[in-house]
């Protein structure tokens, strides 16, 4: 039988074969996002494919922390399958296609639904860097409202114009919130897109804990945060590696 898509075309053709590694960083990345409480049963990471701008890996919609790399998809776009395969599809994959279509310097998308942020984008207390290891904050956190878009929904990215209308907010940043429903953080590769949600998370962690305490907040000054984001040897490697050896199966 032959495969269609959707609108009854034939499927996007491959970007072509990429490394195994590559795969196997995708899958781990889920596994570490799934270890650290950024994503739980929901929630998703891709990457874009390293020879073919136009087109990205995802998982089948599967929980993050039991995909393997069998369970990869490769996507255009308008995230149409390539070879699905009678595989599962996650329904809001087009958070994915609509930020690549949008940021083409952008290689890696975390999606999550982070318990510690949701509160700051149902709040007028808006979420900023409270420590070094979350500069990438600075500057502000635009927060995508749907209700703008569509009006009523179930808050969930079911189309490319709710993927473009998340992509327009997300805007040049590194991170958006998702009022009611969680964030994107984004990366030009995989290693920057995980640090980014897990230290998004942990900044909304602390951040509360600082609220309760009282007081006045003294966040990250925009010279601190730019000087912190403007460093060229900021060193993401160390914690992906160690989050790699944690989650790697023996
Ligand atoms: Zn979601």
């Amino acid at each position: 039988m032959i495969q269609t898509t959707a609108t009854g075309g034939p499927p996007p053709q491959s970007g072509g074969p990429v490394d195994q590694a590559f795969i196997d960083d995708l899958v781990l990345a889920s596994h570490i996002l799934a270890e650290q409480g950024v994503l739980d049963g929901y929630g998703h990471c891709s990457v874009r494919h390293p020879h073919a701008k136009d087109r990205y890996f995802l998982s089948a919609s599967l929980s993050p922390a039991v995909i393997a790399a069998s369970d990869i998809m490769e996507y255009d776009l308008d995230s149409a399958p390539v070879d699905q395969r009678g595989r599962k599809m996650f329904l809001e994959r087009f958070i994915h296609g609509e930020i690549y279509k949008a940021r083409p310097e952008v290689n890696a998308v975390v999606h999550s639904h982070s318990p510690t942020v949701i509160p700051f984008s149902v709040s007028t207390v808006p979420l900023q860097p409270i420590c070094h290891m979350s500069a990438f904050l600075g500057g502000g956190v635009p927060n995508f409202e749907i209700h703008d878009a569509a009006q009523i929904t179930d808050l969930l990215i079911r189309d490319n114009y709710l993927g473009r209308s998340l992509a327009h907010s997300l805007g040049r940043y590194d991170v958006c919130l998702m009022r009611g429903h969680g964030s994107v953080a984004v990366g030009a590769d995989i290693m920057t897109a995980v640090y980014r949600a897990v230290y998004t998370e942990v900044n909304a962690r602390l951040q509360a804990q600082a609220i309760a305490l009282g007081g006045q907040i003294r966040f990250l000054a925009q010279g601190e945060y730019e000087l912190i984001e403007n460093r060229t040897d900021k060193n993401y490697e160390r914690p992906w590696r160690m989050w790699k050896e944690r989650v790697r199966k023996p």
